[in-house]
């Protein structure tokens, strides 16, 4: 038995650290770990904690990592499957999420980081709007929000654990097109009978008060995009006449994070792209706000699992749309008031 645990290849090795660094150290004296292997891990690490810097490149750990990436990227899709059932975890993916995922566990188990980050948020919000719209819109179409809805992740359990939806009534367009029906599934008569955005707004607000976000619990919102924030919300403020809310200001863009973090290109990372490539496919009706939250949240909880650790990547600024960087990422949003009036 342990005898043929020595002679298993390294995608099949386990999670044991020993045996690891004993594959490792044979296969680099075989040969089989050429230079590449450092400068990949190297790239992997740079983005990963606050622990790296120039100088951890000698530090014997992050060597030992970047062989181990080395060796993960050489591995077949099969391989990858392998080991990851080895070792219990998600086999669901394609090759270079595989891979992805893989390395995160390695690292992580070398790193000998603990699993919950004490400083991260405890919460994170999924808003995604639907609002007005007509086929072929013009770019400066006054889109009204109809839906509101927020799915809840709780970041330490990684599980959907309350979700808010509402519907608005427009005011300027009350009556909604045909391709807006049929694109969001939301009828004439559900918003017709729907309250006003200050309304809804004010009872989202009382929700997540209600959850304690901001206040007990630090929290992040959500989006698929920057348009949720810097288009629908903004617009909807200025024809409610109310300011901006200040606990809308800054938000995780998931497709920023997901092509950062899977090094996906940018028009690849729609939505329904995302999920096929972690190998799921959406639940629900497309362009229900509800739906599309809880299949934003999936997303967002199986980055979570593959030791992303999401972070607010953009902010409004003064109406306008700005990039977060690190020192602000890890702040929580702010507390939710009341919508105020615009003086
Ligand atoms: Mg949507």
């Amino acid at each position: 038995m342990e005898e043929q645990k020595e002679n298993r290849p390294l995608h099949k090795a386990g999670c044991e650290e020993e045996e690891l660094c004993r594959t490792l150290k044979n296969l680099e004296l075989s040969g089989r770990v050429k230079e590449r292997s450092l400068s990949d891990g190297q790239e992997d690490l740079g983005n990963y904690s606050a622990k790296s810097s120039a100088s951890d490149f000698s530090d014997p750990v992050y060597k030992e990592i970047a062989f181990t990436n080395g060796c993960v990227n050489r591995m077949s899709k099969d391989e990858l499957k392998a080991t990851l059932t080895e070792l219990k975890l998600d086999t669901r993916g394609v090759k270079d999420i595989l891979s992805k995922r893989l390395k995160n566990y390695y690292k992580k188990q070398k790193l000998k980081e603990p699993s919950c980050n004490k400083n991260y948020y405890d919460y994170i919000c999924v808003i995604d709007f639907e609002a007005t719209c007509e086929e072929g819109n013009a770019p400066d179409y006054i889109h009204e929000i109809i839906e509101f809805p927020i799915v809840l992740i709780n970041a330490r359990t990684m599980e959907i654990e309350d979700t808010f939806q509402q519907y608005v009534k427009p005011e300027i367009k009350p009556k909604l097109s045909e391709f807006c029906i049929n694109l969001t599934g939301i009828t004439q008569e559900v918003v017709d009978k729907a309250d006003p955005f200050v309304v809804v707004l004010q009872s989202a607000v009382d929700w997540m008060r209600q959850k304690e976000l901001g206040t007990k619990f630090k929290y992040a919102i959500l989006t698929d995009g920057s348009w949720d924030m810097s288009k629908f919300l903004n617009m909807q403020c200025h024809i409610s006449c109310l300011k901006y809310p200040r606990f809308a200001k800054k938000w995780i863009n998931i497709r920023k994070s997901y092509g950062n973090f899977y090094k996906v290109p940018r028009n690849q990372t729609k939505l329904t792209m995302m999920l096929e490539k972690l190998g799921m496919s959406y639940d629900g009706r497309l362009h229900c706000g509800l739906d599309d939250s809880k299949n934003i949240a999936r997303i967002a909880i199986r980055m979570l699992q593959d030791g992303c650790e999401l972070r607010v990547n953009e902010r409004m600024n003064a109406g306008q749309l700005m990039t977060v960087s690190g020192s602000m990422a890890f702040e929580g949003a702010a507390i939710p008031h009341n919508p105020q009036r615009k003086k």
